[in-house]
């Protein structure tokens, strides 16, 4: 019997002890940086030749870490490797498999700020932010131990019918393709991988290309645990080629994606074609961007939307696909929340985690995002007003862009509809709580949303018709936690699915009815 399933605690980092150990599990964690790391397939490790170099994006010329660069006959070989593995996995008992997911959460809760330190170094996240993401995948692996044994056997909930003995069993589906993104790379990699694995799948594993450190890092916790071969396969290499070919391959039973509505919808679209040999529809779960909003209306507690405003928008330089990045404010007050979220913004810090332990922004994670936010925040000086911020580092010294407000912005213009992904906010006026919920919906997304009101009906009006996965009344709009706010979002932002939540893992199973006549 297990205890109840609690959220990992957050690390008090106002305490001494908590920095001086964060600081020596960073300090440990440097001097693994340079290595190279192999591709894992069916147990065994396989070097390549080729190989590409995971950046520390507060400084673009280390690397961190060097990946084997595969192939699409790598995929290919992985799939093979997790298709044979499936046929003894799939009959492992469920408590067993519960099992391994516990022995690697108390690891890593063991190694937490390791693991939190690499993804200062990898990804450019602060220590909270960072030290959030480690305890969010202590949470998955805890929380889908728990719901599995629960699943298990559902027996119980038919109806009872007297004339035979009945069984319900949610049993696994085959092999699953796992393609995390980068911006929560313990986090949503360690539970996408986790639920697949205890629900009796096999996996291959394909992180981003700017995460594999921490990803391998996951993957070695389970293999030390002793998980048979086979079952979690890593294979690193670009995303179209190796991605691409997980989702094609006619061995692929299902796909668990989060990233990009762009990628997001080609994939769905691969998968759905039925490829020559192949037994099943393949089920994709996809998990997408967003376009997330906060509407303050003139019955609110104004500091405590610009403090929800601006946490949400910023943390993590705006690179979570839950941020913030379109305030809609009523009419009325519009001109005191815009100075209050331009006063908080200006507090903000940026620099390097690495170095400042009190750093609020990092660098945002690569080049290209660099560059596409740069993109954006000129788009922005033609279609609103610049409030503050718009200015960047020098990309040869980490990718740093500065918190940017624009105030003024249109409902329909680009900076209020495309997904930036970085640290750029639009303030949008709405003449009243009607208007801010008809621009709240107004785009093709439908993940997080917020309402900052202190008007009861309004509230429930949101309720019914903000149509978003997660919604927040009066708090900010990040940092959903697992089993307390299952997560996931509507329309283009994904395939509707909760993860964290109670029933996640149907996804990643199939249920057999069994009757059998008394
Ligand atoms: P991305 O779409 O660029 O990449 C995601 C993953 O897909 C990576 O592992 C990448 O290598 C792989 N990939 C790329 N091309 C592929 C292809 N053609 N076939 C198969 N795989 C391919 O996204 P990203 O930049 O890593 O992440 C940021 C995006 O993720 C944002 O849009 C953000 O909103 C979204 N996101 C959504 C959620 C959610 O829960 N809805 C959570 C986190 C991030």
């Amino acid at each position: 019997m297990l205890p109840p399933f609690r959220n990992e605690p957050l690390t008090d980092f106002s305490r001494p002890e908590n920095q001086a150990a964060f600081q020596a599990a960073l300090d440990q964690v440097k001097q693994e940086i340079g290595r190279t790391y192999p591709l894992v397939i069916g147990g065994q490790r396989l070097e390549l030749q080729e190989t590409f170099p995971s950046l520390n994006p507060s400084q673009p010329s280390q690397a961190v870490a060097h990946f084997a660069n595969g192939a699409a006959s790598h995929a290919d070989q992985a799939i093979e490797a997790a298709a044979q593995a499936f046929e003894t996995w799939k009959s492992t008992p469920v408590a067993v498999r519960a099992r391994f997911l516990l022995d690697v959460a108390a690891e890593m809760r063991r190694r937490k700020h390791e693991f939190s330190a690499v993804m200062v170094l990898e990804v450019g996240k602060n220590r909270a932010e960072a030290d959030a993401d480690t305890a969010e995948a202590i949470d998955f692996l805890e929380y889908y131990a728990r719901q599995m044994m629960r699943l298990a056997d559902s027996s119980s909930q038919l109806v009872p019918f007297d004339a035979e003995h009945l069984g319900l069993y949610y049993i696994p589906l085959g092999v699953g393709a796992v393609i995390p993104p980068w911006n929560f790379p313990n986090a949503i990699t360690t539970g996408m991988t986790a639920a697949a694995i205890v629900a009796g799948n096999t996996v291959v594993l394909k992180p981003a290309e700017q995460s594999p450190w921490v990803a391998y890092k996951m993957c070695e916790l389970f293999w030390n645990a002793g998980l048979p071969a086979g079952v979690l396969n890593f294979v690193t290499g670009p995303g179209e080629v190796v991605g691409g070919r997980m989702v094609e391959h006619p061995k692929t039973r299902f796909i668990a994606f989060t990233g990009s509505r762009a990628v997001g919808t080609e994939i769905y679209e691969k998968a759905s074609r039925v490829q020559p040999g192949q037994l099943w529809l393949k089920r994709s779960i996809l998990e997408m961007g967003g376009k997330d909003a906060i509407i303050v209306d003139e019955t609110a507690d104004l500091e405590a939307a610009a403090e929800g405003i601006v946490t949400s928008a910023f943390g993590f330089q705006g690179q979570k696909c839950s941020a913030c990045s379109r305030a809609i404010i009523v009419n009325d007050v519009y001109e005191t929340v815009a100075e209050r979220v331009i006063a908080r913004t200006r507090r903000l810090t940026v620099g390097n985690p690495v170095e400042n332990p009190a750093v609020d922004l990092g660098p945002v994670i690569d080049q290209e995002a660099f560059d596409r936010i740069r993109q954006y925040i000129e788009i922005g000086h033609g279609e609103g007003e610049l409030l503050i911020g718009g200015g960047s580092s020098n990309p040869e010294d980490g990718y740093f862009v500065e918190p940017t407000i624009f105030g003024e912005v249109a409902p329909d213009a680009r900076l209020a509809q495309e997904e930036i992904f970085g640290p750029v906010l639009a303030l949008i006026r709405a003449r009243d709580f009607d208007h801010a919920l008809e621009i709240a919906n107004g785009t093709v997304y439908g993940l997080t949303g917020g309402v900052y009101s202190n008007d009861r009906l309004r509230l429930e009006r949101a309720r019914e018709e903000f149509h978003v996965g997660n919604l927040y009344f009066n708090r900010k709009i990040t940092g959903a936690q697992v089993g307390v706010h299952p997560f996931g979002g509507f329309n283009m932002s994904g395939t509707d699915s909760k993860a964290g939540g109670p029933d996640y893992l149907l996804l990643f199973t199939q249920a057999k009815s069994v009757a059998e006549r008394l």
